[in-house]
Order: structure tokens, then sequence, then C-alpha cells
């Protein structure tokens, strides 16, 4: 995969400048107005590819421009603390990248000056190779390409790439070479983001738009008309799991929980307990069930009313009680805080 598929055009090196002068013309007059490319800085680059990771890039327009109004720079970023971090990124998910950002800004000012090499980007708190290629050649025009997603799906289309990956995270890795045999040398940071927004906005998953790509003289399987075909996958595994959450509440405050375990994606954030039976007096009846994805895991969760033993000490706990007219200082999982919302509806 190291080389360009053999016979291809873009081996050519007439060719490949052609394409990219193709792809950053379209990119010029086409790309979306995001607010990361409005007086674009390396400190909205950092925040918006940490944001963009897993979520739409809709999703993140709204949590960006709240972010950079709360947090404009590393500095104040780095200063804030943990709690008032997570409550701004409340409803993103994967709050791991809130807790590396935080991270990634405490150590960046103690920097005399922004590093421009990849290396030093990649040995900061949730930095891999996508967001350090992404970062320096956005903001330091270095010519390290990036390859997410929509990186892998245009070029496994564009030069038909056979191959069954095992995951999307193994094609990522098997891509980014070809990725970066044709990227611009001159412009690579923008090469980057054009070749992504053609994934995002032409080069669909599914009714790719091939009769307006720029780029479509190029691509092998658009001019043969299977792009759907690529890129080609293997379906991954997917686990179920249930679980049973308490609504307990007692005159003005409602019982919640927050996870403790570093290592869990939602580790200090907040959501509706758990309770292990022992610290349950009696468990009521099941109120509803409800279902989520987080990662490879499709979760059942049932919602029981549950009366806590009075004699439980919450000091040891990770549970505490919350005013209802406090909740909205808490920082809860988006998911619970929408079915707390509906549940407490229901009962006015
Ligand atoms: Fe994607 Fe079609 Fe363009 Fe090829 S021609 S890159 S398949 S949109």
């Amino acid at each position: 995969m190291n080389n360009l598929k053999s016979k291809h055009m873009l081996e050519k090196n007439s060719h490949k400048l052609r394409f990219q002068k193709d792809l950053l013309g379209w990119f010029d007059i086409q790309q979306r107005p995001l607010p990361w490319r409005s007086n674009p800085s390396l400190y909205k680059t950092v925040v918006s590819e940490f944001m963009l990771q897993q979520t739409r890039v809709l999703t993140v327009i709204p949590y960006f421009n709240n972010w950079i109004n709360i947090f404009p720079n590393f500095q104040l970023l780095a200063n804030s603390n943990e709690d008032n971090v997570l409550k701004n990124w409340e409803g993103l998910g994967y709050y791991s990248r809130a807790r590396n950002l935080h991270k990634l800004a405490k150590i960046v000012c103690l920097w005399d000056s922004p590093s421009k090499d990849i290396k030093d980007w990649q040995a900061l708190p949730g930095v891999g190779p996508y967001i350090s290629a992404a970062i320096t050649s956005i903001s330091f025009n270095q010519p390290n390409a990036v390859c997410d997603g929509n990186v892998v799906r245009v070029l496994t289309r564009i030069f038909a790439i056979h191959e069954n990956f095992k995951d999307g995270a193994t094609a990522q890795k098997k891509i980014q070479p070809v990725a970066q045999k044709i990227i611009s040398l001159i412009r690579p940071g923008d090469y980057n983001q054009a070749i992504m927004e053609l994934g995002a906005t032409v080069c669909h998953k599914h009714n790719p738009l091939c009769t307006i790509c720029p780029v479509h003289s190029f691509c092998t399987s658009g001019r043969k008309g299977d792009s759907e075909k690529f890129p080609i996958i293997s379906k991954k595994r997917k686990f179920k799991k249930n679980v049973e959450r308490y609504w307990i509440v007692s005159e003005s405050k409602i019982l919640l929980q927050k996870e403790n375990n570093n290592s869990n994606r939602l580790a200090g954030i907040y959501e509706l307990p758990k309770c292990s039976e022992k610290d349950i007096l009696k468990k009521g009846n099941l109120i509803c069930k409800k279902n989520r994805t987080i990662g490879q895991t499709d979760y059942s969760e049932s919602i029981f009313h549950g009366y806590l033993d009075p004699k439980l000490d919450l000091k040891n706990q990770t549970m505490k009680w919350v005013k209802w007219e406090e909740i909205d200082r808490i920082t809860l999982s988006g998911p619970h805080r929408k079915w707390i919302e509906e549940i407490r509806k229901s009962f006015d």
C-alpha cells in the first residue's frame, strides 16, 4: 500500500500537480464558511480538531462558538478548572477529549513558542497521527497528510483499492502513505482540508456526486461508476449491555452519581445512579427503558424508582444530592440530561 496503485495516472508528476490544482481551486470557491476558518489561529485549529473527532460539523459549530467565547486562548483554558472545562463540553460526548485538550493547553502554555514539529504534537495528550498532521499542516504549512474516514473514502475510490480492511482505524493507517504521496507541498494545510471537504460534501458514502466532482477525471471508480463499493471495511462487532438506573428524588433534590474511573469515557460526568443493591432500600417500578450507544456498545438502560437506605453515608460515595435549581450547573451526560427532563415532566 506504500506505493500508489500501479498504472494509476496520479503516479505521473504532471497529473498529480493537476489533481492538486483542481482540488484546491474547487476548495477555494466551494469551502463551507466554518467558524474555525474565519480569522484562523493555532488555538482555533486545535480546538476544532479535538471537537471534530467522532462528531459531525453541524453538531460541533455551536459548541465551538461557545468554547471560543468562554476560553478564547490556550492560557485561559489552561487556567480554568476541570469541572468548568467539562461543563462547556457537556453534550459533545467522548469527554476524554475535553480533559486531554485541557492538559494540552497547560503544556503548550509552557512552550517558548509553538512547535512546528509533528513529533512534539504527537507527544501531547489526545494527539494522534490525524490531529498532529492536521495541526501542523493547517497552522504551520508542514506537508503532513491527514487520513480520516473522509480521506479513506475519497482515496480508495480514486485508486479503486480493493483491499478488505479489518476496521476504519486500520484503513486510515494503511491509506495514510497514499495520502502522503499526493499531498500538495505548496499548500498542504489547504490541501488536507480540501480532500476532507470533498469527502464530506461531494464524495458521500451513498450516492457520491461524481458528476460535479472536481477530480472526477482522476478517479478510477468514479469513471467506472462503482464508487459505492469502496472502501471495503469489515463490519464492526457490536456489543450489548443492560444497565439498571434509579430515579431517587427527595423533596427538591435528585440523587446523581459521578463516574470516577479515569479510564471510563464518562469520567467526571454525572448520570442517574446505578447504585449497588445494598444501597437501595427498595426497588420500585420500572419508569422507562432507554437506549444509547457508546463506542461499540449498545446500552439498554432501565430506569426504576428507587428508595435509598437513609443510613447510607454519601460522603464515601460517588453519589450526591443535587437541588433541582442547581441541575443546570452540574455536568451531566447529554442523554441523561434529556431523560431526566423528560421523566421529571412526566411526573408534573
Ligand atoms: Fe468520489 Fe465520485 Fe469524486 Fe471519485 S469522482 S472522488 S467517487 S465523488
